[in-house]
């Protein structure tokens, strides 16, 4: 479909590397719709609604799931990508996916299956979306996964090892050339921050694991705070705390237009091509950029650390472990379609089984292996 009103330095699907199997051109929408109207319909996206970041999915109703945060930074990302004319679709696309291939239980369920994998190549989540949308889903008569363009993919290994970068050909190339991906993967990036930092200060604060007293300590939240009582004195409880975070993500969302759009002005991309070679381009200004850092700085001490969420952490990260070691000491375990033939990268199956369950499934599977009486 043809776009005019993209930037030149824009993604179009005129410029795209195209998909690894031919793929007729879709009508009335372009290939980026329906990559993204792929992920949407995907089996690995639904589960996503009972996946965790923080906080585990029976703790509340609402708490940010893995599929809300998904859709913040898409919208996020969407509304950065229009402003600056490039491919919003595109955005959306990388934005939905690019946590398709998390764990159960967040971080702490990443760590305990990256420690699990050391031994058969790790594991790390984006190249676990990666895998999702490359081979394991399977919806399609031609091809495994979801046959996504390039681009899209290429968005979604947001960082990998140098070492997973040489296995994945022309996708890992600009780790080992130190390129740049498409200023909408940039985007995507950044949108991915602005959202956790804001949803997990908001969440933090209904779980009332931090305070609006400690919060005070962090520069941008006692900016923005402070703008809110002198508008409005007295408001106190949620409004108070989203009146907050609103300006927030604004003031970020409208720094990163706007310093991303003088280092174009600066840099003077002609194409995608010229992006790539360019240093970072997507950017905050050293102000908000160390802003961003103090946030998450306050995050990892007072919410990250705390003892409340590290009990979680460390029961999830129990749960892995243990079935991680059960399914691959006898991966007869397994349910029938994740069996593989004896010489099969059993460990890598095992791992593909337990990235896709949902918090509460990996709890329930736990119970079936682990507790007599249960089936
Ligand atoms: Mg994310």
């Amino acid at each position: 479909m043809h776009t005019p009103e993209l930037a030149a330095y824009a993604v179009s699907a005129i410029n795209s590397r195209g998909r690894n199997y031919p793929d007729a051109q879709p009508s009335h929408r372009s290939d980026f719709q329906r990559d993204r109207d792929r992920i949407v319909h995907s089996t690995a996206f639904r589960r996503l609604e009972y996946k965790t970041q923080v906080f585990v999915n029976h703790e509340g109703d609402l708490f940010r799931t893995r599929l809300t945060h998904s859709l913040e930074v898409a919208q996020i990302a969407r509304g950065i990508a229009r402003a600056l004319r490039l491919n919003e679709d595109l955005a959306e696309a990388i934005s939905l996916a690019h946590d398709l291939g998390h764990t159960p239980f967040g971080h702490a369920g990443q760590e305990a299956l990256n420690n699990c994998m050391h031994a058969h190549g790790g594991f790390e989540h984006n190249l676990q979306s990666l895998r999702t949308v490359d081979l394991l889903e399977e919806r399609y008569a031609a091809f495994d996964g979801l046959n996504l363009c390039f681009e899209t993919r290429e968005g979604i290994v947001k960082h990998c090892s140098l070492e997973n970068a040489r296995r994945l050909g022309e996708l890992g190339e600009r780790f080992l050339k130190r390129t740049q991906p498409s200023l909408e993967a940039q985007i995507c990036n950044l949108a991915d921050e602005i959202a956790y930092n804001n949803h997990d200060v908001d969440d933090g604060l209904r779980a009332g694991l931090i305070t609006l007293e400690q919060l005070a300590e962090v520069g941008l939240f006692a900016q923005h705070v402070a703008a809110v009582r002198a508008l409005y004195p007295g408001l106190g409880g949620r409004r108070l705390i989203h009146e907050t975070t609103r300006r927030m993500i604004n003031a970020l969302v409208c720094d990163l237009i706007e310093t991303t759009a003088s280092n174009i002005a600066r840099h003077q991309p002609q194409d995608v091509a010229a992006v790539r070679l360019a240093p970072p381009l997507v950017a905050f200004s050293d102000d908000l950029r160390q802003a961003q850092r103090n946030m998450k700085r306050f995050l990892r001490t007072h919410l990250y650390q705390h003892y409340q969420v590290l009990r979680m952490a460390s029961k999830a990260q129990r749960i892995i472990a243990d079935l991680f070691v059960a399914f691959t000491a006898n991966p007869r375990l397994l349910p029938p379609q994740y069996q593989l033939p004896a010489e099969g990268d059993q460990a890598r199956r095992v791992a593909d089984y337990i990235a896709g369950m949902t918090d509460r499934y990996a709890i329930k599977e736990h119970r079936r292996l682990f507790a007599i009486g249960e089936s």
